[in-house]
């Protein structure tokens, strides 16, 4: 069984107060629910890594992600944190390369492919973020263009170590934009995915890999977007800012 996940990518928003009560808010709505079986991964800004992995540490569904990290490990990197602080303060996972990342901060696929290494090295989860522009979706590119990501950022890694990764994919034209994919097309992603990274990595591998949707993820799409037998879960952008929004979608999962 592969696991299911819903992530939250606060990006740059809430201050310490507001993102201490969004998390508080969070718990409040657990403690009255059963837990699906999906995990929840909050991804906040790094001022509130360290308090919010003490909030959730005896919580066996709530985990908390970094949202970047640097690739080495230490030095005069002065505005960075490395993989090896994040794992010491008890954060389990990294989202690594979201298109904004590429977009405003230039990362390539040959970055990623050392922060990705990095992350692992340090027994941590990546998140690792694909998706197309739409002009590549106009061009109905979407799959070989992605696949490239992939292959650029991932394949220079053995099957064993690759066991540990989460994949989200999210077009770009979905993302903050009111426009999602629909469940078809999602599916039909997320599938093409899976299939790249057997070819890589065998079946029995890419069989694991948990693979979340993301862009214009709500409550009012998400039981149709997470239909599909390969969409594991889901990357939250907006709608994680809100507990009640947030936690509507994980009970749609
Ligand atoms: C994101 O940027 O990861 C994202 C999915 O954003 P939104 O849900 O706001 O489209």
């Amino acid at each position: 069984m592969r696991e299911k996940i819903v992530a939250g990518n606060w990006k740059m928003n809430k201050d310490w107060d507001q993102g201490l009560s969004l998390v508080q808010e969070i718990q409040k709505i657990m403690s009255v629910e059963e837990s699906n079986g999906a995990k929840v991964v909050i991804a906040p800004p790094y001022i509130h890594l360290a308090k919010i992995s003490d909030m959730v540490t005896s919580s066996d569904w709530l985990y908390v992600a970094a949202q970047n990290c640097h690739q080495e490990s230490a030095g005069a990197y002065t505005g960075e944190i490395s993989a090896s602080m994040i794992k010491s303060i008890g954060v389990e996972y990294v989202i690594l390369g979201h298109s904004e990342r590429r977009a405003y901060f230039d990362e390539s696929h040959e970055l990623l492919a050392r922060k990705v290494k990095a992350v692992l090295d340090q027994g941590l989860i990546p998140i690792f973020w694909c998706g197309e522009p739409l002009p590549i979706r106009e061009a109905n590119q979407q799959s070989s263009f992605v696949n490239q990501q992939l292959s650029d950022s991932l394949f220079q890694l053995s099957a064993e170590y690759i066991r540990g990764l989460v994949i989200a994919y999210e077009p770009i034209w979905a993302i903050g934009t009111g426009r999602t994919a629909s469940s078809a097309q999602a599916q039909e992603m997320h599938a093409s995915i899976r299939q790249h990274l057997s070819g890589q990595f065998g079946k029995e591998i890419a069989e694991q890999i948990p693979i979340l949707y993301g862009g214009s993820c709500k409550p009012a799409n998400a039981v149709e977007i997470f239909a599909g037998p390969d969409v594991d879960g889901g990357l939250i952008g907006g709608a994680s800012l809100s507990a009640n929004d947030f936690m509507a979608i994980v009970r749609s999962l």
